[in-house]
């Protein structure tokens, strides 16, 4: 990466009105069959175009291809009934009605490495794709199977390495993992969690990045972080064992969270996406509070591997606001880069 301060965002952006219901998680698509293939690949260039316009560095698709993070990925798998819904708690926080494992898992075919494509041929610029975890898909799903979470976890790590070395072949530059789920079983993720997301990023030669947040900006998880007093310290539980794995890049929530600024000295050396934006409200921040988040953060990443990012994926968020939003992330970069620069020829 050329650019100092390389700016991305975490993943997902808001999808047209005519392509689903916007500020919607889980929301229904409008169109059907080819019109829908072709009205997602039309959002995916609209995605790309906003992202341009306010001058992201590493771009993505948005996530303007699937429904949910997590969800759309399993559903291209065999193993999972759909039909057969079990109410859950995810990330022992909010009920859902999610999916039940019946057999095996495996992967038929291809879930995202056609989009991928896509993407990849309409920009030179770095991209990096947006996968799930194995300990977030097995959290978001009720197991009737193999009846062990590290078991299911081990055999989804297997099934996202294979769609990891497609999406390689496809070009991506970097491919992220979402772990929400790495900020809740703190003794799963030292026990198995990283070593699955190790076995996910086996044999690749692009970057791989690990995002863990403190989730969307709905109800559910603003409740949650209400309980959390008045110091995050989730990450101090997971950075140690992720200072010491292959994972190249750590993408985190700070901005606006109560995560003091410090834990990141535990994975010195690692390249960190910092969140910079906060997506659980709809307050614009100026370019000077997000440089002021980024400044804060150098005090414990070295200038070469800080990568400015949003918190979480913008995908509930009405359209204007993550775009100002973007604008805001590019401007905040853009002082604390100039700042640096002069200091360096200074
Ligand atoms: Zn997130």
């Amino acid at each position: 990466m050329k650019t100092l301060l390389p700016t991305s965002t975490a993943g997902s952006l808001p999808k047209p009105s005519w392509l689903a219901q916007p500020e919607t998680l889980w929301s229904p698509w409008k169109l059907q069959d080819e019109e829908l293939l072709a009205g997602k690949q039309d959002a995916l260039r609209v995605a790309l175009h906003e992202q341009q316009l306010a001058g992201i560095d590493i771009v993505s698709d948005g996530e303007q291809t699937r429904q949910h993070f997590v969800t759309t990925f399993i559903e291209h798998l065999s193993g999972v009934d759909f039909e057969n819904r079990q109410t859950v708690k995810i990330r022992d926080r909010y009920d859902a009605s999610v999916p039940t494992v019946v057999g095996a898992v495996s992967r038929q075919k291809p879930v995202f490495v056609e989009d991928a494509k896509f993407l990849r041929q309409q920009t030179k610029q770095p991209i990096k794709w947006a996968l799930p975890g194995p300990m977030t898909m097995i959290d978001t799903l009720y197991d009737a199977h193999y009846q062990s979470r590290e078991k299911l976890a081990w055999e989804f790590a297997g099934i996202l390495n294979q769609e990891a070395r497609e999406l390689e072949a496809a070009g991506v530059d970097i491919i992220q993992f979402d772990e929400p789920a790495f900020n809740v079983f703190f003794d799963e993720v030292n026990d198995w969690g990283i070593a699955t997301l190790e076995r996910a990023i086996e044999g690749l030669k692009c970057e791989t990045a690990v995002h863990i947040c403190y989730g969307y900006g709905i109800k559910a998880n603003t409740d949650w972080k209400k309980t959390l007093g008045s110091e995050w310290r989730q990450y101090e539980a997971v950075f140690p064992k992720l200072q010491q794995s292959g994972i190249d890049i750590i993408s985190l929530e700070c901005h606006n969270s109560r995560v003091p600024m410090e834990l990141l000295e535990l994975i010195r050396g690692k390249k960190v996406m910092v969140g910079a934006i906060d997506v659980a409200t709809h307050t614009i921040e100026t370019p000077e509070e997000v440089a002021e988040t980024l400044r804060k953060a150098l005090q414990y990443v070295d200038a070469d591997k800080l990568y400015p990012c949003t918190n979480c994926g913008m995908a509930p968020l009405p359209r204007e606001v993550a775009s100002a939003k973007l604008n805001a992330l590019s401007a905040g970069a853009e002082i604390v880069r100039n700042e640096l620069l002069s200091r360096s020829s200074g």
